[in-house]
Order: C-alpha cells, then structure tokens, then sequence
C-alpha cells in the first residue's frame, strides 16, 4: 500500500472546500482586465475596511519581523470591554473557520457524532470528517435549520450541534427566543457551536444577545468573525465566546500563534468603528433591496436573506454561472449545497449589483 492509501480512510474521503473563483484566476482564464471583473462571490464587504482600520494595519507593519502576542491581550480586552465577556471567555481564531475547527478538535473524533443541517454552512461536515466523527446531517426546513428535528437526532454519541444563524448560503435566520428554547433542551454535555458570521447585519427587529446566555448555557460557544461586516476576510481574524472551560479546551489544540499580529491590530481597531459598521449595514440594506426588486423584475424565486447574501432560483445553476463569468461576473454556484438550481448572490456596492443583473438576463438565456 502506499503512502496516501495509509492515511486514514475518513480524511481521505474528504472532498475540499470550494472557494469563490478569485478575480485574477478570471482574468487570466478570459484575457479579462481584472479592473472590469465584479465579484459577488464570498460575502465580503464591498466598502474595504474603515479607516482606522487602515491606520491600525499600518503601523502593525512596523512590527511584523516579531511573533504575534500568542496570548491576543490587546484584541480580548477590545472584545472583552465591547461584550461584558472575561478574559478566559474568548478564543481568538484565524478566522472564525478556525474556531469551528477547533471545537471540532476539542469535543469529536471516532465513535463521535456531530449534527448539522442540511444546506449549512460547509466547514461543518468538513471540520467533523477530519476528526474521524460521523457527521448527521438533518433535513431542511424551508432551506432553514429544523430545531425540533435537531433535537431529535441527538444519540449518547453527539458531542457537537452546529448552527449557522443566520445561515450560508441560505440566508435563512432563526428568531434569538427559538434558539434559545433550542438551548434549555440541549443535553448539557453536547457542545452547541452557534455561528453568527453575520450577526452585525441583522436588522433591529432580529437582534438578539446571545452572549448573556452564556452564563446559563455553560455548553454555548458562539462563534464570530472579522471576515464579513468588517471587512478583514484576508487578514482572518475570528474569535469564539463560551465558558472558561470549554475556552480552556480549545486554547490547548490551537496554534501558538494563529492570528497574526496585523490581523490582531486591525480587528481591535476594527471593532470600534461604529460609524464602518453602520454604513457596511446600510450599503448592504440597499443593496438587498436593489437585489431582490431586480429578481422580481425578472420572474425569478429567491430566499429572503438576513445576511450580506442572497439566493437567487436560476434553473441551470451551473450553466448560469458559467453565463456570468462570461460576462465577467463572479456569483457562487451552491450545487455542492445540494442546491444545484440556485446560485448565492454577495450584496455589492450599486454598480456592482447593478452590473450583475443587467448580465443576469443575458445568462439566463
Ligand atoms: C464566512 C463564514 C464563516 C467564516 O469565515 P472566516 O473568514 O473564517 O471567519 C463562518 N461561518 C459562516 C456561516 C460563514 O459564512
């Protein structure tokens, strides 16, 4: 046998992640200027980042010749006086993907089961599957998570339960009083990893503050990210909040040094731009509305979004996309979702969207 055929059977079953194409791999594969290439693609925030942020970055850079501080000081004690949280509450992570990883390092591995719904967010099966757990994955409700069937499908082997609230790439959102209903009947030795990428772009009337669950729910890690609202998908920074013991476990099974130190500065400055925030919010309001008045225009289904996204029924997913990136516009096909119909939408600046659907019709064909 060789070498590759050795290694364990459940990693080499994994089928990889599936990025968004990158601008540059288009324009390289179309003789396309990448100036002229709309990418709607990974939910990332069309304005850039706030300029703090930017400021932060740079002098960050003055330093980069030394290790990060392992330990992330300056960026808990920004998320610590920001959420109420202590100290040994929050995780940092290199990216909230990292966090997903690392609760699935700390609670799974053979003879371990995880739960997650269908549609959900992909990093769940995979971050499951690398640690030799058997993922159960419980039908839909509506492209939403169906609670009650999650519950249901808890045995003596599940250790996690994943929820994406609001979910990718559905954009499907649970009310905060559901979740926490969810929680109060969740075993209290099963690790519930409630996901909120996309927290900051809830409207007022969805907000809701699971962070003071916390102190009820000893078995509740929220995970978070700079990814999206705030506009630092490169630099991946993530962080996750739960008890101190559940922190504990994960701070041993993470790198020493998994946020770097650029990315330690500018989320901490980040996090404070009140005034970034507000108008990523906005932009992202008007877009969706932009987005989805041009999907009626055209006849077309779509699944209402409380996220920076939106899903969009398009018939031929797959052919449509290729349509689009003909025209030099990168969507994301979510057939791999099970989704094969639909193609998900990223929330652009207005010219971005409206880029979009004027190629939109011309794809469809
Ligand atoms: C984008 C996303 C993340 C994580 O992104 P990071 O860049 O790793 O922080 C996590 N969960 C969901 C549901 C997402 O869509």
């Amino acid at each position: 046998m060789s070498l590759c055929d050795l290694a364990p059977a459940y990693i080499r079953a994994i089928s990889p992640y599936q990025p968004g194409k990158p601008i540059s791999e288009l324009a390289r594969e179309m003789g396309l200027e990448e100036a002229s290439i709309v990418k709607l693609a990974s939910n990332e925030n069309p304005l850039g980042i706030g300029e703090q942020t930017r400021a932060a970055i740079e002098s960050a850079l003055a330093d980069i010749a030394r290790y990060p501080d392992g330990n992330g000081f300056e960026l808990k004690d920004a998320l610590r006086r920001r959420y109420g949280v202590a100290m040994d509450q929050i995780v940092l992570g290199n990216g909230s993907n990292d966090i997903l990883e690392l609760a699935a390092r700390a609670f799974l591995g053979p003879d371990r089961e995880a739960i997650y719904a269908r549609h959900a967010f992909a990093v769940y099966p995979l971050a499951t599957q690398a640690t030799g757990a058997r993922g159960v994955e419980v039908p839909a409700q509506d492209f939403g998570h169906d609670l009650d069937a999650m519950l249901a499908a808890i045995t003596p082997l599940t250790r996690v339960i994943f929820i994406a609230n609001p979910n990718n790439p559905t954009g499907t959102f649970l009310p905060g009083d559901r979740i926490e209903a969810f929680l109060g009947k969740v075993p209290d030795d099963v690790l519930v990893v409630l996901d909120e990428a996309y927290t900051e772009y809830l409207g007022p009337e969805q907000r809701y503050d699971a962070i003071a669950w916390l102190s009820r729910f000893p078995n509740l890690l929220i995970s978070r990210t700079f990814s999206k609202a705030y506009g630092l998908a490169g630099l991946r920074v993530g962080y996750g909040l739960g008890s101190a013991a559940v922190i504990d476990l994960l701070n041993r099974v993470r790198q020493p040094f998994n946020v770097t130190s650029v990315g330690l500065a500018a989320a901490a400055a980040a996090l404070f731009d009140d005034d970034f925030l507000a108008r990523s919010y906005a932009l992202n309001r008007a877009g969706m509305a932009q987005l989805t008045a041009g999907f009626t225009a055209l006849g077309l289904e779509w699944i209402p979004s409380a996220g920076n996204f939106v899903t969009v029924k398009v018939g031929n997913g797959a052919k449509v996309n290729q349509g689009l990136l003909r025209q030099g516009v990168i969507v994301r096909p979510i057939g791999g979702y099970g989704m094969p119909e639909w193609l998900r939408v990223s929330i652009g600046l207005e010219s971005e969207n409206t880029r979009f659907l004027e190629a939109l019709p011309v794809a469809l064909g």
